[in-house]
C-alpha cells in the first residue's frame, strides 16, 4: 500500500468532489519508481469510478498525465507525486474533473487569453515546501489554456536528467527548453514573468491614499488591516505578498495557533486583508520615497503613488556572504534553503556557513541526506542553542570548524569546493565539496531609502514607540526597524502600532 490509512481517508473525501470523469495516461516500466507509481494509480482508481486509466508511452517513464476524456490537458507528473506534491496531484485530479479553482476570475481570464504554445517543465523534490505553489500554478495554467502544458519532474526519480541540466536548486522551471526561473513563484509572478505585469499606466489614475503601506509581510498586512478598520483610504504595495513566511516551514510560536506553515499563514493574511477595502498592489517594488506636500512612493515600473502617511514594512532578506563564487554559483551549488535543495545533495559533501540556530538546524537536516556536512563558524564558538549543538555533535558525518573565515567558493560550471582561513593560525585551507548552504542571518530591506530616513548602523529604520520615523507622516514596522527582536507576532504588533500612530497623525494634521 503506497498511501497510509489516514491519507486514504482524506483522499476519499476529496475524490467525492470530482465533477466529471478523467483519464490517467500512464507510462510505466519495470523499475521500482514505476512500480510505486502504478501502485498509486491503482489505489486512485480503486477509490473513484470517475478515474479511468490507459497505458501509453510518454516522453518520460515513469510518468502519467491527467486528462479530460477525449482531450489532453497537458498536465503530467513524472515520478510519484507524493510528499509535498501530493496536494498538487489531488488538485490536478479535481480541477481536470471540472471543479473550479479558487482563483480570482480576473486571473483566470488572463490565463485563458494567453496566446501561443508554452511547454513548462518544473524540477522539484518531494520535500521542497516551495515547489507545490509552482507546480499547482503551472498545472492550473495548463488546465485552463490548451496552448499551455506542464510536466512536474521529481528530481530524485530522474537523477541523470537533473545532473545533465546542472540543476542544483528546486523548483527550477524550464519554458520551451530554456531556463525560466527558480525558487518559489506564485501564479501572479509566473504571469508577470511571461509579460503580463501591470505597467505605470495602470497606476496613473490612483487617488492619493490616507495610509500607504510598503511591504506585504506580517507587519504590512497587520498595518493595512488596522488602518482600513478606521475607514481611511488604504493601499499596500508589496514586492511579494507574504514576505519571509513564504519561505518558512513550521511555525509553532504564533500564539493561539499551535502549529501552522508559512504559506498557509500567508494565505490567511491575504484573505484577511481582502476582507477590507484595501488596494493591494502585489509584485510591485518601491524604489524611492520623497516627502513633498504628500509623501511620494515611486515604483520600479515608474509609477508614483501619493499618500498622506506611509508605513514602511519592507522586512529583511537572507544575508549574503559576499565572497567570490557566491553570486556566480547561486543555484549551482550555493543554496539558502536546506529544506528545498537538500535532497539534491544526497550522498554528497556539503558545507553550512553559520553556527546560529538556522545554520545548525540546517546542518542536522542535511546530515540525514548528505554524505558529509562541514559547518564553518566565524566566531570561536557556535551561537546555536545548547540542545541543537548536542544533537549536532552526536552525528557521525559532521565536522565543525570554528574561528574560520570563508574566503572563496570555488567551482567551474558548479561548486567544487570552499577555501577558508583559520583565524588563529592565518593558514588557508581548501575542502572539496559540492554544495554550500549560507545561513548567516538577515539584512533589512532598506537600501532603497538611502539618504531619506534615519537608520542605525545595521540599516534598520529607527522608530519611536508610535512607530514614527524622523520624517513626519512616515512610520515603519517589523523586521526593517530597530526592534530588539524579529518575529512574526512582534512584526504584527508593530504593524498595528504604526497604523494607529499614522491614524493619530492624520487626525492631528487634518
Ligand atoms: C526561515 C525562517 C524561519 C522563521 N521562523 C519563524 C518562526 O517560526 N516564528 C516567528 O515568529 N518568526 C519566524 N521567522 C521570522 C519572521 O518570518 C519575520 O520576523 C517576519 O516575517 C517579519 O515580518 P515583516 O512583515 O516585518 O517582514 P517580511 O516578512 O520580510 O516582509 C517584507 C515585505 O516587504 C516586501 N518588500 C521588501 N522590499 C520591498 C520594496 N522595496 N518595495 C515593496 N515591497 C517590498 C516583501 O516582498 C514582503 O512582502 C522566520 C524567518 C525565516 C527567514
Amino acid at each position: 500500500m503506497i498511501l497510509d490509512a489516514e491519507i486514504k481517508a482524506q483522499l476519499a473525501q476529496y475524490l467525492q468532489l470530482m465533477e466529471g470523469d478523467i483519464l490517467l495516461k500512464v507510462s510505466a516500466g519495470s523499475d521500482n519508481v514505476s512500480r510505486d507509481m502504478l501502485a498509486l494509480v491503482d489505489e486512485l482508481t480503486a477509490m473513484s469510478s470517475k478515474i479511468k486509466v490507459e497505458k501509453t508511452q510518454l516522453e518520460r517513464t515513469p510518468s502519467f498525465s491527467v486528462n479530460r476524456i477525449g482531450e489532453d490537458t497537458g498536465v503530467t507528473f513524472a515520478g510519484v507525486p507524493l510528499g509535498h506534491e501530493f496536494t498538487s496531484l489531488v488538485l490536478a485530479l479535481l480541477q481536470v474533473s471540472g471543479r473550479p479553482p479558487k482563483v480570482d476570475q480576473k486571473i483566470i481570464d488572463q490565463i485563458k487569453s494567453i496566446k501561443g504554445e508554452y511547454h513548462f517543465e518544473s524540477y522539484v523534490s518531494l520535500t521542497c515546501h516551495n515547489c507545490p505553489d509552482v507546480v499547482q500554478a503551472l498545472n492550473l495554467m495548463s488546465i485552463l489554456n490548451p496552448g499551455i502544458s506542464h510536466t512536474m519532474i521529481d528530481g530524485a526519480a530522474f537523477k541523470d536528467e537533473v545532473e545533465s541540466k546542472g540543476i542544483m536548486a528546486v523548483p527550477t522551471v524550464f519554458l520551451n527548453g530554456e531556463l525560466f526561473g527558480s525558487g518559489r513563484m506564485s501564479l501572479e509572478e509566473i504571469l508577470a514573468k511571461m509579460g503580463n505585469a501591470p505597467d505605470a499606466s495602470d497606476f496613473a489614475e490612483k487617488e492619493p491614499f490616507d495610509v500607504l503601506v510598503v511591504g506585504g509581510g506580517p507587519a504590512g498586512a497587520s498595518a493595512a488591516i488596522y488602518a482600513a478598520r478606521k475607514g481611511i483610504r488604504t493601499g499596500i504595495v508589496a514586492e511579494r505578498f507574504g514576505g519571509q513566511i513564504m519561505d518558512t516551514l513550521g511555525i509553532e510560536n504564533f500564539i493561539s495557533v499551535k502549529y501552522t506553515e508559512g504559506p498557509k499563514l500567508a494565505a490567511s493574511l491575504e484573505e484577511h486583508v481582502k476582507q477590507y477595502d484595501i488596494d493591494v498592489m502585489n509584485l510591485q517594488r518601491a524604489k524611492r520615497l520623497e516627502k513633498k506636500d504628500l509623501i511620494e512612493i515611486e515604483l520600479e515600473n515608474g509609477a508614483v503613488l501619493k499618500s498622506k502617511t506611509v508605513i514602511i514594512a519592507t522586512g529583511a532578506r537572507w544575508r549574503n556572504l559576499g565572497v567570490p563564487g557566491e553570486a556566480e554559483f547561486k543555484n549551482k551549488g550555493v543554496a539558502y534553503c536546506p529544506h528545498c535543495d537538500g535532497p539534491l545533495f544526497e550522498g554528497k559533501h556539503v558545507a553550512v556557513i553559520g553556527g546560529g540556530n538556522s545554520g545548525i538546524e540546517a546542518a542536522i537536516d542535511l546530515a540525514g541526506i548528505a554524505k558529509h556536512v562541514t559547518v564553518l563558524e566565524f566566531m570561536p564558538e557556535l551561537k546555536a542553542d545548547a540542545v541543537l549543538q548536542e544533537r549536532l555533535y552526536s552525528l557521525p558525518n559532521v565536522t565543525v570548524l570554528k574561528n574560520v573565515q570563508t574566503k572563496e567558493i570555488t567551482g567551474t560550471d558548479k561548486v567544487n569546493g570552499i577555501s577558508y582561513i583559520d583565524r588563529e593560525t592565518g593558514e588557508e585551507h581548501h575542502i572539496e565539496l559540492q554544495g554550500v548552504f549560507v545561513q548567516i542571518g538577515l539584512v533589512p530591506n532598506t537600501d532603497w531609502l538611502d539618504g531619506t530616513i534615519e537608520r542605525n548602523r545595521f540599516g534598520e529604520i529607527i522608530v519611536d514607540k508610535h512607530g514614527a520615523t524622523n520624517i513626519p507622516g512616515v512610520f515603519a514596522a517589523g523586521d526593517c526597524t530597530d526592534s530588539a527582536y524579529k518575529q512574526i507576532i512582534i512584526s504584527m504588533g508593530s504593524g498595528a502600532t504604526a497604523a494607529l500612530g499614522a491614524f493619530d497623525y492624520l487626525i492631528r494634521n487634518s
